[in-house]
């Protein structure tokens, strides 16, 4: 039963996660996407908008626990930023037996300088320095993939999320699979950052957060997202903020005029404005939306709830 192809935004914000009456419309929640394909429920980030969707996938797998035998999840981490990956020792089904995590990301530098899995990065992150329990302590079954370039996640029907090197990137030409392909943007820093794009019957999705725009436009983005029906991007800081005194050149963030030129370039369906400053209140978010609107006319900000059909 090929279920839809939808998106549904979590976690919007980056940085930290700003609760409060100012932010009510849009959320406070740190970066999360939930993409929907298949039976296959995907993550893109795990930021504290993780915490109350896995709450929901653990009511409904034991509401439906005599027909669903696992609790099947997929989280495509974008780099291990904190806003990212705050929301997963707060994760409920990563304390679950019945639920099977498959958890891909980049590899980073860490601490003395050489180059890290993944795995070494969250078993860190629930270190006792850091949390009360570990990571191998908890009842899921786990497995954590580093990913090379080149490397793609296929998706199947009742299956397990299945890591392939294609080298290549390309249309999906598989029928009943999903595919995920990535590549690591250096725009932003210091690790960079993976973008993925989700294909499934001939439809996408590009997944873009922590990237930085460059004069003309990314050329490799625009690529890589050409013809996409929805473009998920970066757009954390207005041109006052970029170009201001205080500016907020090369911290690795776009705006959306940077956004909207990617968009407009690579010929996608839909904008979604992501990844918004903690500092920008409901008001500003609106504003930020309106003024792309202008240069994108499909394009939306991103806020908690948003559910797209793809
Ligand atoms: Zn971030
Ligand atoms: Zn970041």
């Amino acid at each position: 039963m090929a279920q839809d192809f939808t998106v549904t935004f979590r976690g919007v914000r980056g940085s930290i996660p700003v609760p409060g009456p100012t932010t009510l419309k849009i959320g406070g929640n740190s970066s999360c996407v939930q993409v929907n394909v298949l039976d296959h429920t995907i993550f893109l980030d795990a930021g504290t908008g993780i915490i109350a969707a896995g709450q929901q996938l653990v009511r409904n797998f034991f509401a439906n626990r005599d027909k669903v035998k696992r609790l099947a999840v997929t989280v495509l981490i974008s780099h291990t930023h904190h806003d990212h990956i705050m929301g997963l020792p707060f994760f409920p089904p990563l304390y679950i037996g019945d639920t099977s995590l498959s958890i891909f990301g980049p590899s980073v530098y860490g601490p003395v300088g050489s180059k890290t899995g993944l795995d070494y990065v969250l078993d860190m992150m629930m270190d006792q320095m850091f949390f009360p329990i570990d990571m191998k302590e908890t009842h899921s079954l786990k497995k954590v993939s580093t990913l090379k370039p080149f490397d793609q996640i296929l998706l199947a029907e009742g299956e397990e999320a299945e890591l392939v090197n294609l080298q290549s990137d390309f249309k999906s030409t598989f029928k009943d699979k999903a595919i995920v392909s990535q590549y690591r943007a250096y725009n932003h820093p210091k690790n960079g950052t993976l973008v993925y794009k989700v294909q499934y019957a001939g439809k996408s999705i590009v997944y873009a957060t922590d990237i930085e725009g460059y004069v003309e436009g990314d050329k490799r983005l625009i690529q890589f997202s050409r013809g996409a029906d929805l473009l998920i991007h970066d757009a954390q800081y207005t041109v006052e903020q970029y170009t201001g005194a205080v500016s907020t050149q090369g911290f690795g963030h776009s705006t959306p005029e940077m956004a909207c030129q990617v968009a407009k370039e690579a010929g996608v369906k839909q904008l979604v404005l992501y990844h918004h400053d903690p500092n920008h209140d409901d008001a500003a978010v609106a504003k930020k939306e309106e003024n792309a609107k202008k240069l994108f006319a499909n394009t939306i900000a991103a806020y908690e709830g948003l559910t797209i059909p793809i």
